[in-house]
């Protein structure tokens, strides 16, 4: 059994940090403390609960760079993106405060007495989070299970456990009761499975890979437990001939290089209608090549590394070296290095072009028409997110409501922000995460009936 995990410096292969890896004996611990930490949590009067969470989201605001940093150093994002990251877990602790004394149930017109439902806490919450984005999705799950009324094990990747285990100091250090958020490092089928396999734990928030996540989906199945799914992804991003191919065109690259294309969202199958095929890959070579890649902690670096040797290894092995495209240039030397790529002239159901690769890298498809480009986007087992560039209104709405997945962005590639719904359709996941209604995935209703009539 693994001991400890060692905390690599992805840009540099230093070692950062060595970190005791959670035994399945101490998870057990930390479930019951965790519930007696929930009862006298969701005892608190709601105004205090927010209050805590909003002091939370100040500690967090204060040590934001210091976060940064940790995550630029193990995690090798770049430091503009870490920053934003930092940023991200304060709003989104600032948002769920806000949602404590809005968690209301409702009253329904019922003969012979009143209705009333109450959203209760589920208990014990356990988050299990991936390493590609370490701080936001830890909080994407634990800021709206607190601020329902719940306690929260997180277990980290192993790659990434320090900023978590910062985040669970700040908690503490903003007066959050004790064992009330513990995070757990540990090795995923030791102690992510016995968070799974607890009868203490109410709920699995996931977020991972599909084929993980599809084991955890039939453990959770035996007891019934609840369950949030954040799965992968192959998103299209679809470029009709009537779109502003120059702006398509340059905002591409960042679309599937943002954070090395270790990212769930990432647009990876370049959908181009044929007309403006050679037009559009002009304009992609020298927006590609133009992409700052190196160093994540200096603020120009636009792309960083790989998370491990192991991720760098997968990738060289789902891309053709044969293959014909676009690449841009990596650092040589010590760290987890690949360089910015677009493949044409692959075939849509290459593995390339079906399977998360989960790297810098993506392919180039043209399609005929409107009904082409639907068919192509929804051509994978995927749904998470997409794009859609064009210029026609009527156009942009009708392949919104085609493409079969649950983030769309138009003459854009946002996807998410923590006040607007996130989640997959089909194998990207199940349930949804941010957005108003987020506590509410941390209840369970009660409906009770009161009778006037005795
Ligand atoms: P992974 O599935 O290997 O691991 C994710 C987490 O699950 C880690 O903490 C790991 O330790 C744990 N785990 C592994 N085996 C487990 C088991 N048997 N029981 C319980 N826990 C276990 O995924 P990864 O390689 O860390 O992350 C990359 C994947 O995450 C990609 O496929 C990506 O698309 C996906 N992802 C999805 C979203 C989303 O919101 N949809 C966001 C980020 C990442």
């Amino acid at each position: 059994m693994i001991h400890e995990h060692r905390v690599l410096n992805p840009a540099t292969e230093e070692l950062v940090a060595t970190v005791p890896a959670t035994t399945a004996e101490e998870v057990a611990v930390a479930v019951t403390r965790a519930a007696a930490a929930q009862r006298t949590w969701a005892a608190l009067a709601p105004a205090d609960r927010a209050r805590l969470l909003r002091r939370f989201a100040v500690l967090v605001d204060e040590h934001a760079e210091r976060l940064a940093r940790l995550e630029v150093t193990e995690a090798g994002h770049t430091l503009g993106n870490a920053r934003w990251e930092a940023a991200n877990v304060r709003d989104l602790l600032d948002y769920a405060a806000g949602g404590v004394e809005r968690l209301t149930g409702r009253q329904i017109p019922v003969p012979g007495g009143i209705d009333v439902t109450f959203l209760e806490p589920l208990g014990v919450v356990g988050v299990i989070a991936p390493w590609n984005f370490p701080l936001p999705i830890a909080a994407w799950g634990a800021a709206p299970a607190l601020a329902a009324g719940n306690a929260v094990l997180l277990k980290p990747a192993e790659t990434t456990p320090l900023t978590a285990l910062r985040l669970a100091r700040l908690a503490l250090d903003a007066g959050l009761p004790e064992h009330l958020f513990q995070v757990l490092p540990g090795a995923g089928d030791v102690a992510g499975n016995a968070l799974v396999e607890h009868p203490g734990v109410a709920k699995i928030v996931f977020t991972g890979s599909t084929r993980v996540g599809k084991q955890i989906m039939a453990r959770c199945a035996q007891r019934v437990k609840r369950l949030t799914l954040e799965l992968g992804g192959k998103s299209p991003n679809i470029v009709f001939a009537d779109a502003d191919i120059e702006a398509a065109a340059a905002a591409a690259p960042m679309s599937f290089l943002d954070n090395a294309g270790q990212d769930c969202c990432a647009r990876t199958r370049i959908l181009v209608q044929r007309s403006v095929y050679d037009r559009f890959l002009e304009h992609l070579v020298p927006a590609v090549a133009s992409v700052a890649v190196g160093d994540p902690s200096d603020e120009r670096t636009q792309m960083g590394p790989l998370i491990s040797r192991a991720q760098l290894e997968r990738v060289r092995t789902l891309v053709p070296e044969d293959a014909d495209g676009i690449r841009g240039s990596a650092p040589g030397g010590p760290g987890f290095w690949f360089p910015p790529t677009v493949l044409t002239g692959i075939a849509p159901d290459a593995p390339v072009a079906t399977d998360e690769v989960f790297g810098p890298v993506a392919v180039v498809l043209p399609f005929e028409d409107e009904d082409d480009a639907v068919r192509l986007a929804n051509a994978t087992e995927y749904g998470l997110a997409g794009s859609i560039w064009t210029r026609d209104v009527g156009r942009a709405l009708r392949v919104s409501r085609a493409v079969r997945a649950g983030n769309l962005s138009v003459n854009s590639h946002s996807a998410v922000r923590y006040w607007t719904p996130f989640g997959g359709y089909r194998q990207s996941g199940l349930g949804r995460e941010l957005g108003p209604d987020a506590l509410a995935a941390f209840t369970e209703t009660k409906n009770v009936f009161i009778g006037t009539e005795a």
